[in-house]
């Protein structure tokens, strides 16, 4: 059985074939050193394959990925930019790779000043007086800053503060973070320039108000230059800002949130400072907050006392922990790694960068596909195919044609306030001619929606497997190999 021409490694088994050559067994097997109960009954199946065979099957399998190693992936709000290879090595040196988490702090203090280090140039980044690196992911991160504002509201006996404002062009995490921290989410909607309707954000805040969540630049890859006053709004209202710096590519080194009148800001180490991610973790997404919201911090928190540095867990109005022991410490470490190799220039380089690349492929294409906002970009900007949809070519027929040409499509039908969504971030590490590549095949597609729509709905031509049935994938995901059941399409 194969899949799309793909053996198998189950098919290739054959009785007695080795991938492996051990030293003889030189234990008596009549000394039961295992209990009986935890010995097998049955031999295990598996394959029986040398080790040529392994090697190519785990290779054709890792084929049939995409990564930013192997091609362009210019997915929106993901910032799939390239991870230097200085991270992987840093982050496998013995002295932080094989550390214990119960290892006593006159045993760590290396991997404890790196912690230290890393949350004062977060912090430094962002404007904030601390920074926690425990959430394990941007969502988590979330989740942490609205359970701080939950905290310090209580505090002061502010128990009426019930909801939590969310731009309608907002990642989903966050009226799903605000839901799961206990909150109300209430939707404020953007203009016709793709920023939040200030006199819509005035008629909703109240002392009912726990908190504005924003994204700036929000994920229309706009700049909300009105940012100030929405801050006087809120704070007038005695509510807190919410900052999401999941893709913070745009402003490093140029302006910070603490500055803008933020409270509280995750950061996405998995996405704005190189670690890998796209395949579901382990990621890492610090907070950082006002000094006002420090006494609610998950403990313990790293610090660092004449030249030693330790965890303080001396918070006794915390929120409680958030992540067993003290955050993924290897994301840490390639992180700091980033912003060391990078230093303060090099990190605003990557947000000049990242901006003129999304800039300069929003010219290059808005002849050809509708462009809802006309004003420059930050480090992404959004296209409609309403235009190719009038041909019966939709967004997500371009999307899979894409493919043909060895790209991953950018992020579709995500920010939902724009019709037939696409959603283009280049990022900084990428070149011209790549960026023009991507352009040509853009422009070539938007050719085909008029000559030879049947091209692109029929799309992709190319690839191992076709359209998938994207819901089942999801509802019923098989994630075990069943030799059974070969795996069909
Ligand atoms: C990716 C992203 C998130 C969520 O981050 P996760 O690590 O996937 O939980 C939140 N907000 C924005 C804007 C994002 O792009």
């Amino acid at each position: 059985m194969t899949t799309n021409g793909q053996p198998l490694i189950f098919e290739y088994s054959r009785e007695g074939r080795r991938g492996h050559s051990l030293p003889e067994l030189d234990i008596d097997k009549k000394d039961d050193l295992l209990p009986a109960a935890l010995r097998r009954k049955k031999k295990a199946d598996l394959p029986q394959v040398s080790e040529l065979q392994l090697v190519r099957h785990y290779t054709a399998l890792s084929r049939r990925n995409h990564g930013v190693d192997s091609g362009f992936y210019p997915l929106g709000s993901c910032t799939m930019k390239y991870n230097p290879k200085v991270n992987e090595d840093v982050a496998r040196l013995p002295g932080f790779a094989h550390l214990h988490p119960y290892q006593p702090e006159g045993q760590i203090q290396g991997a404890l000043e790196l912690m230290y280090k890393l949350q004062r140039s977060l912090e430094a980044v962002t404007g904030m007086d601390q920074v926690t690196l425990q959430p394990a992911a941007g969502a988590h991160g979330e989740w942490t800053g609205l359970m701080l504002i939950r905290a310090f509201h209580e505090a002061n006996g502010d128990t009426g503060r019930t909801k939590v404002i969310v731009p309608d062009s907002a990642h989903g995490t966050n009226p799903a973070s605000a839901v799961v921290a206990g909150f109300e989410a209430v939707t404020v909607r953007s203009t016709e320039e793709g920023l939040v309707d200030l006199d819509h954000l005035r008629e909703l805040t109240g002392d009912d108000t726990a908190a504005l969540m924003l994204t700036n630049p929000n994920t229309l890859g706009l700049f909300e230059r009105q940012i100030t006053e929405m801050a006087d709004i809120i704070h007038g209202a005695g509510g807190k800002l919410y900052y999401d710096g999941a893709n913070s590519n745009a402003i490093l080194g140029m302006t910070r949130p603490g500055d803008m009148g933020f409270d509280v800001v995750h950061l996405n180490l998995h996405k704005t400072f190189t670690t890998p991610h796209g395949g579901g973790g382990p990621g890492s997404g610090p907070v950082g907050v006002k000094q006002d919201l420090v006494p609610y911090l998950p403990a313990p928190v790293v610090q660092e006392k004449e030249g030693t540095f330790f965890f303080n867990w001396d918070f006794p109005a915390s929120i409680g922990r958030v992540k067993p022991y003290y955050g993924n410490f290897g994301i840490n470490v390639r992180a700091y790694t980033y912003i060391r190799t990078m230093g303060p220039e090099g990190l605003r380089q990557v947000s000049r960068q990242a901006v003129l690349n999304a800039n300069y492929m929003l010219r290059r294409l808005e002849p050809y596909f509708d462009a809802p906002y006309k004003q420059h970009c930050k480090h992404e900007f959004v296209l409609s195919g309403s235009r190719q949809k009038k041909l019966g070519v939709r967004t997500l027929d371009m999307a899979k044609r894409l493919l043909d040409f060895g790209y991953h499509p950018p992020t579709i039908y995500f920010p939902i306030n724009v019709e037939e969504c696409l959603m283009i971030e280049p990022t900084e590490t990428e070149s011209k001619e790549t960026l023009d590549e991507f352009c040509d095949a853009m422009i070539q597609i938007a050719k085909e929606a008029e000559d030879t729509p049947e091209v692109v709905q029929e799309a992709p031509h190319h690839t191992v497997l076709g359209r998938l049935d994207e819901t089942t994938a999801a509802r019923k995901p098989v994630l075990r190999y069943e030799k059974q059941e070969a795996v069909t399409t």
